[in-house]
This record gives C-alpha cells, sequence and structure tokens, in this order.
C-alpha cells in the first residue's frame, strides 16, 4: 500500500493506476477509521478492478468554532494498518498547510441543500466539506467515490455539486454500519464514557419507533417528530438539536407522509454531538426501509 502524504505522490499514484487500465475509486475520510469507513470501502469493492484510495485528513474548514478540531482522534499508524488490512491501495495523507495555501479565498457552496438540519446548527459546514471534497476530486481524480449514509445531508450536497460542476466522478453510498445496540458508528462515539454509551441507543431506538408509527399508518409528519421526540426523552437524551421528516430527494418538509422521506436526528449526549438517520419509502402499501438514499 502507497501512504502519499502530498499532492505529487498521490498523483503519482493514481496516473500509475490508470497507465495500468484500473479504475481509481477514493474513500475520504477524517481518519479514527472503523467499521463505518470498512462499509465505505467494501462498498469501493464492487468497482470492477478498483485501485481503492482512501484520504485522511481532519479538515479545519469545516469545523466551526468551538467545535473538537483541536481534540478529534489522530491515530494515524492504526489507521494506516486497517487500510492494509482492507486492502487499500493507497492512503493519501495530505497536510492542511497543502490543502489550505493561506490566505483562503476559494469556495465552494451548494445553496438551499447546505441549510436545514446540521446546516442550521453548523454554519460553515457544509461550505468545507464542498470545498475539500472538491479540491479532493480534483487532486486524485477519482472515477467513482464512496460516502456514508450515516451523513445523509452531506450526500446529497455533494451530489449537487458534482452534478452543478459536471465532475466525471460517480458516487455510491455504503449503508450505516451500526454497533449491536443500533448506535450508528463514529469516530466521536469515542468521547463518551460508558453511561453517555448507553444512553447514546437511544437515538436509533428513536428513529426505530418512529418507523413502526409510520407503518402502523400515521401520516402527520408531526405526529411522527413528536414520537422521536418523546422517546428521546425517555432514553434519557434531552439535549436534541433536531428530530426531523423530510423529503428525501431535496430535504424539503412535508405536509404528508409519502413517497421516500428521510428521518434526521442531531443530539448532543454530554458534550458529544451524534447524528443518525433512517429513509423510509412510504406507499399506501406500507413503510420499507432503505439502505442508502441514492
Ligand atoms: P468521517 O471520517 O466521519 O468524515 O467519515 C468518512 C466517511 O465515512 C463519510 O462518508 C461518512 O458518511 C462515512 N461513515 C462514517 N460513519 C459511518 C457509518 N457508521 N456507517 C457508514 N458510513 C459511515
Amino acid at each position: 500500500m502507497d501512504v502519499c502524504p502530498d499532492i505529487v505522490s498521490i498523483r503519482a499514484f493514481v496516473s500509475a493506476a490508470r497507465g495500468s487500465g484500473n479504475p481509481v475509486v477514493l474513500v475520504p475520510t477524517m481518519g479514527a477509521l472503523h467499521d463505518g469507513h470498512r462499509a465505505c470501502v467494501e462498498a469501493g469493492r464492487a468497482v470492477d478492478g478498483g485501485r481503492l484510495v482512501v484520504s485522511i485528513f481532519v479538515n479545519p474548514t469545516q469545523f466551526g468554532a468551538g467545535e473538537d478540531l483541536d481534540q478529534y482522534p489522530r491515530p494515524l499508524e492504526r489507521d494506516l494498518e486497517l487500510c492494509r488490512a482492507w486492502g487499500c491501495a493507497a492512503v493519501f495523507t495530505p497536510s492542511a498547510a497543502e490543502m489550505y495555501p493561506a490566505p483562503q479565498r476559494t469556495w465552494v457552496t451548494v445553496e438551499e441543500l447546505s441549510v436545514p438540519l446540521c446546516g442550521r446548527s453548523r454554519p460553515g459546514h457544509f461550505r468545507g466539506v464542498t470545498t475539500v471534497v472538491a479540491k479532493l476530486f480534483h487532486i486524485v481524480g477519482p472515477d467513482e467515490a464512496v460516502f456514508g449514509q450515516k451523513d445523509a445531508q452531506q450526500a446529497l450536497v455533494i451530489r449537487e455539486m458534482v452534478r452543478q460542476l459536471d465532475m466525471p466522478v460517480e458516487l455510491r453510498l455504503a449503508p450505516i454500519e451500526r454497533d449491536p445496540d443500533g448506535l450508528a458508528l463514529s469516530s466521536r462515539n469515542a468521547y463518551l464514557d460508558a453511561s453517555q454509551r448507553r444512553r447514546a441507543a437511544g437515538i436509533y431506538r428513536s428513529l426505530c419507533g418512529a418507523r413502526e408509527k409510520i407503518r402502523g399508518g400515521e401520516r402527520d409528519p408531526n405526529a411522527v417528530v413528536t414520537a422521536v421526540a418523546e422517546e428521546l426523552a425517555r432514553g434519557g437524551i434531552d439535549d436534541v438539536e433536531y428530530a426531523e421528516l423530510l423529503a428525501a430527494d431535496d430535504l424539503s418538509p412535508l405536509g404528508h407522509v409519502e413517497g421516500k422521506v428521510i428521518l434526521a436526528v442531531a443530539a448532543r449526549v454530554g458534550t458529544t454531538r451524534l447524528i443518525d438517520n433512517m429513509v423510509l419509502n412510504v406507499t399506501a402499501a406500507g413503510a420499507t426501509e432503505e439502505p442508502v438514499l441514492f
């Protein structure tokens, strides 16, 4: 496995892979790898002959003031071992200085889709995400790129960026990888102490409760969201940033629960901010859970 610490070396790797006729598949990450990242690598393996490139970069521009940029875990040696074990062909580990020649004046912004949900509570977050992903796409030039359903709004924002800026890359989504009690895997779960970790499972329980309510015939989005809030409170999660049920393709509000919908939750357990979501296809016949948005 090639470890490429700068732009020149990853470009050399990619042009050699291209030269031998292999497509390049990029999995962008911030490191502190876990089985959710592995799910993305696995999804990338579906690309025939694909050479898998994982990027590990804790992207400063997607963190707001007072967020956890400085404490974000950076276990690089362990991450490289995992990438080796997962059969990756290369890992790109650029420095912040090389990724952001100062002063930063050029940004990529996707309007509207970046506004609700996490956009509301983390102003500037998606601008940081789209800017770094655009840069990674320009640097690596992947044929395909894999993102996780865990960050569903991010996936929609990136899909729109790719569509509107004519970026020649196919996107794939990996389903959410969960612990046995349902908690979605996240690098931030490491911040939770034992009692917070137990409470955190309430987030997934609240999504499952809402799914059952919809399956039971509830079609009023407010009633579904109220049920989510009640279940979160029952589980001792009282710092809820949002719990919303929206149209899955454009995150627009729903008057009535039907079609492809996404139920999205962000909540703080202790000081740790956790997000999760569930996609449902709701028809007269019932509600089927979908593993990914697209
Ligand atoms: P991060 O390192 O947290 O920025 O995540 C890198 C990629 O892994 C993103 O596309 C995430 O959506 C994806 N990812 C993170 N956690 C999970 C999970 N539990 N299941 C599936 N994908 C995930």
